[in-house]
């Protein structure tokens, strides 16, 4: 099982070029071991929709699908895209399309989420979040995620992507590594991670103005009920940070495995457990809802050798 995200803020890209590098970064995850396969990318410049492509085995018949489908412009340019893919190891749910990810919050995709770990309490959010008229689609764990955030994003609006993810990653039980991409903040990803591998690679044109990344911690917490989700929420405010300075001339990549990135880039930060990562317009941050005794206050920019 395998996640991986390719964020485009470097130079225009063809959809064409965008799903290439998606299912190259699937095939260089495949060694893990998987059922199915995935992708979301957006189905107009303006990332106010999304489209979703699964597949039940290798990633070479979600390929095949992706280029058979008449109806995508290959040709069509984004200046900016986020694209996230996943090959999956079934836990919960048989081997199939509509179990495959991503996961989405809704029929409209407004939320789409991939996921590898296992939620140990999904049946609890599941069952608090049929009883507000969520219908769900599939029988993962994972679908709970892409509804969690449908609903308390539906109940505060205010929330930036990454407070959302936040709100939502606590939650959760159980181990995960997440990637979120939204119609409702297009041109932006969330990514975080807890028990299970996620690494951020960047690559840039110039030199990178630093080799570290600041954390930031998040000063807000709320009860863990799931029937207490809507209240209590207060916003934390934070500057934005650019490793590039005012360059924002930058792609980044999410994945479980540095050999998935090698390809791209060899400068690459290692997230550590609850750490959430939220790029936006080429802005790369790291935050924390809580502060740990031995927690460092950065995360270093590896180069690989
Ligand atoms: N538990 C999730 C599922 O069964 C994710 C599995 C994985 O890590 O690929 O869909």
């Amino acid at each position: 099982c395998g996640i991986f995200a390719y964020l485009n803020y470097l130079e225009p890209r063809t959809r064409q070029e965008i799903l290439e590098c998606l299912i190259k970064g699937l095939q260089r995850l495949e060694y893990r071991g998987y059922d199915s396969a995935g992708v979301a990318i957006d189905a107009d410049v303006e990332g106010k929709q999304i489209e979703i492509i699964r597949r039940s085995g290798k990633v070479k018949m979600l390929e095949d699908t992706i280029w058979s489908r008449q109806d995508l412009d290959l040709e069509q340019s984004f200046n900016s895209h986020v694209g996230i893919a996943h090959t999956r190891w079934a836990t919960h749910g048989a081997p199939s399309e509509k179990n495959s990810h991503p996961q989405r919050s809704d029929l409209t995709n407004e939320f789409v989420v991939v996921h590898n770990g296992i939620l140990t309490n999904y049946k609890d959010i599941k069952q608090f979040l049929i009883k507000k008229d969520h219908e769900f689609e599939s029988d993962t764990d994972t679908e709970v995620i892409g509804k969690l955030l449908k609903h308390i994003h539906d109940n505060h609006p205010e929330l930036t992507f990454r407070e959302l993810v936040e709100q939502v990653i606590q939650q959760l039980e159980g181990a995960f590594a997440l990637v979120c991409k939204s119609k409702k903040y297009p041109g932006q990803c969330v990514a975080t991670r807890r028990g299970s591998p996620l690494l951020v690679g960047i690559k840039s044109k110039t030199h990178l103005a630093t080799d570290y990344i600041p954390v930031m911690f998040s000063k807000e917490h709320r009860p863990r009920q799931p029937s207490t989700l809507s209240s209590n929420i207060k916003r934390s405010d934070t500057t934005q940070f650019c490793p590039l300075g005012e360059d924002k001339e930058v792609e980044y990549f999410f994945a479980s495995d540095a050999s998935a990135v090698i390809e791209h880039t060899n400068r690459v930060i290692f997230l550590e457990d609850d750490d959430v990562a939220a790029v936006s317009d080429g802005n790369l941050t790291i935050h924390r809802m809580k502060r740990t005794i031995d927690d460092t206050t950065s995360r270093e920019i590896i180069t690989l050798k």
